[in-house]
């Protein structure tokens, strides 16, 4: 059936490309081992340096986000090797399951997925561990199955606390360019990035930040590993090329999608996204509907995971708004499942956006016959309309 006007993909990623990211991804495809590839090369990597807040190495795979968690493990660890992993929902569970996979000992601190890492259950199995045998500390950033992030800060202060020397490894497949995020400031060892969320480009690239300890201890690390591999990876990208053939369409939007980083600030970017979360929570408050992450410190500013009243399908509310209004809501995942629905509100997006994207589901809470208060739009606008009024008011005076 044809559906006129666009398409509202409210999903937490993939997000919406912008136009200028798409046009540059629609060039005849270079050759990857001429002289002039090697620039655009160097002015990925160096942009993906800014985004993570790093003078360390970054390494860019053609791979979707799972490529890279993979590339952290096997870089850095030995079959056996105990690590710490944080259950914070379904991707913290589906990482811990290719540790498994990986022959590594994956210990999990599990959370009731409605918050974040337990910081002081991380502290203290690390102070348990006399001998060091705990090789790395695994944290999720943003959980996009629940919407709720992690103090990575505070879990660097914990790990440091106890004097631990294991690898902290953090996943910031849903929250780079959208959520405040510093590789080096918080001393993580390894981050783990992807493409198709805050970085607004289609799926397909995926990336590490290594520090320089991380790097040693890939000297030591025997997991096998060939694709993944840093060391051939590192030798290339000194001149700007990669070991095989790199996702040179996405690598051009890559480029284009950090200038406009670049020309908006990352802390604008952070603080548009933030507002926006703030006015999508107003709007749940309002509809009489609950967010499912139940500690405000671990909102999170790229989605907002909304709890199903009980007996009422979200997989069936979410069927009505794709069917009837052409849009596209997060599914619950895991043990979520038709228990919430995602609202993605990352990437390039802005009021009206947040505006159509609320109306889209405030109708179809009422097409579906979800019970629920009106007036959720009406709160969002307020806080959006009357933020725009303050600090108006604040320049002028
Ligand atoms: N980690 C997080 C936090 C994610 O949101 C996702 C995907 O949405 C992944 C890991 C897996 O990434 P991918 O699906 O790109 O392999």
């Amino acid at each position: 059936m044809h559906k006129p006007g666009r398409h509202f993909l409210q999903i937490p990623g993939p997000t919406n490309v912008p136009d200028d990211v798409l046009r540059a991804i629609d060039h005849p495809t270079m050759d990857h081992r001429s002289p002039e590839f090697g620039d655009l090369g160097l002015r990925a990597l160096s942009g993906m340096k800014w985004v993570f807040k790093t003078a360390a190495d970054v390494v860019i795979y053609p791979a979707s986000g799972t490529g890279a968690w993979e590339a952290a493990l096997v870089n850095t660890l030995s079959a056996g090797d105990r690590v710490l992993m944080c259950e914070t929902g379904h991707f913290a569970w589906l990482w811990h399951r290719l540790a498994t996979r990986l022959g590594l000992e994956p210990e999990i601190i599990p959370t009731d997925w409605r918050t974040g890492a337990d910081i002081a259950a991380i502290a203290e199995r690390l102070r348990q561990d006399d001998g060091h045998s705990i090789k790395a500390v695994c944290v999720v950033h943003n959980e996009t199955s629940t919407g709720c992030t992690s103090d990575i800060a505070g879990v660097r202060a914990a790990i440091d606390s106890v004097g631990h020397p294991a690898l902290l490894m953090v996943d910031t497949i849903s929250s780079l360019g959208s959520i405040d995020y510093r590789h080096d400031e918080w001393g993580v060892d390894v981050t783990i990035g992807g493409s198709q969320k805050g970085l607004m480009l289609p799926p397909g690239l995926s990336f590490n930040a290594v520090s320089a300890k991380a790097r040693a201890a890939s000297d030591q690390a025997a997991l096998p590993r060939s694709f993944w591999s840093w060391d051939e990876m590192f030798a290339a990208n000194r001149t700007g090329y990669f070991p095989y053939t790199p996702s040179t369409n996405l690598l051009y939007g890559l480029v284009v999608a950090i200038e406009r980083m670049q020309k908006e600030g990352l802390d604008a970017i952070f603080a548009r996204h933030q507002r926006h979360a703030e006015a999508t929570r107003r709007a749940v408050n309002a509809w009489g509907l609950e967010v499912l992450c139940r500690t405000p410190e671990h909102y999170s500013g790229a989605l907002t995971a909304v709890m199903m009243p009980e007996g009422h399908s979200a997989d069936a509310f979410r069927k009505v708004v794709h069917e009837r209004l052409n849009m596209s809501l997060g599914n619950g995942l895991g043990r979520l499942a038709n228990r919430v629905f995602r609202i993605g509100h990352l990437g390039d997006f802005n009021d009206l956006m947040l505006a159509g994207t609320l109306s889209g589901v405030e109708m179809g809470l009422k097409i579906a016959g979800v019970p629920h208060a009106r007036g959720g739009v009406g709160a969002a606008l307020d806080y959006l309309s009357g933020e725009i009024s303050a600090t108006a008011a604040k320049a002028a005076a």
